[in-house]
């Protein structure tokens, strides 16, 4: 293992250069999950993986990454069974680092062009990779979307790609007929205007995904600033039927393809 440091979005980043083999994954969400980085310099304050400073005590989530270096070479033509991820929970495969190391883009020239994924991302970055994603004929590109105002968004996903270029991501995905979908997540009762991420996305989104924030995830800090800010959303995001049942009239509404709603009650 090696550390080299980084400076990312004016913050200094420790990144842990390491040789395991160690690269694919079980995964709840899918088949097989490849995960050649983990940790993410996007450090959103309600993100699920920062259990992993516990497994990984580098610092603060968001402020390391341990990038698995080798990972394109133990992955060369390899057939996975299944549906699988390009990095999934742990890591955004397109966050900033990506730009330096092309991890994400040498494990795409390395798979065999035949395997089934999806990957998901909050970052445009992913348009850089066009050209290997039209080699695959089964892979889906995932873009997390919330209709956060820039206030809230500052505090929640201070360093993660804007709005404004997420929606265009959706939109060259389309143009240059990659299948994509759309991750509505984390959603916050109050703050969460799903219908009118809908009816901006519709015309060029294959299908959506819904994922109502998981506060236990989330942890203690996220729940502190959450309470401060909309103590109705705490309230309302324990009414579990209620809220699907309002994600399903919309998705009537507008007639689009549902994959599926998360709930974690
Ligand atoms: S982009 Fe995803 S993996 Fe990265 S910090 Fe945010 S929620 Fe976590």
């Amino acid at each position: 293992v090696e550390i080299e440091w980084e400076i990312i979005n004016h913050r200094k980043i420790k990144i842990i250069i390491n040789r395991t083999k160690n690269v694919i994954s079980k995964s709840k969400l899918a088949h097989w999950a490849i995960n050649h980085y983990i940790g993410c310099t996007h450090a959103c304050l309600y993100c699920y993986a920062k259990y992993m400073c516990k497994i990984k005590p580098y610092g603060r989530w968001g402020s390391w990454v341990e990038i698995k270096i080798n990972a394109p070479i133990y992955l060369k033509n390899r057939i996975l069974p299944g549906i699988g991820a390009l990095s999934s929970i742990v890591s955004d495969p397109y966050q900033p680092i990506e730009k330096r190391y092309e991890l994400t883009r040498r494990v795409l020239e390395a798979l065999d062009k035949r395997n089934t994924f999806w990957i998901l991302t909050k970052s445009d970055l992913v348009l850089r990779d066009m050209d290997l994603l039209k080699e695959y004929r089964n892979v889906e590109v995932g873009i997390t979307l919330n209709s956060f105002e820039k206030r809230i968004k500052k505090i929640f996903e201070p360093y993660a790609p804007d709005y404004e270029k997420r929606i265009n991501t959706l939109q060259e995905l389309r143009r240059n007929g990659i299948k994509n979908f759309c991750f509505i997540s984390p959603i916050i009762p109050e703050l969460t205007d799903v219908e009118s991420l809908i009816l901006e996305t519709k015309d060029f989104v294959d299908g959506y995904w819904f994922e109502f924030l998981n506060l236990k995830g989330a942890g203690k800090r996220f729940r502190e600033v959450l309470s401060r800010i909309s103590y109705r959303s705490m309230e309302k995001l324990k009414s579990g039927s209620l809220l699907r049942k309002e994600i399903e009239d919309i998705v009537k509404k507008y007639g689009i393809r549902c994959e599926g709603i998360i709930l974690h009650q």
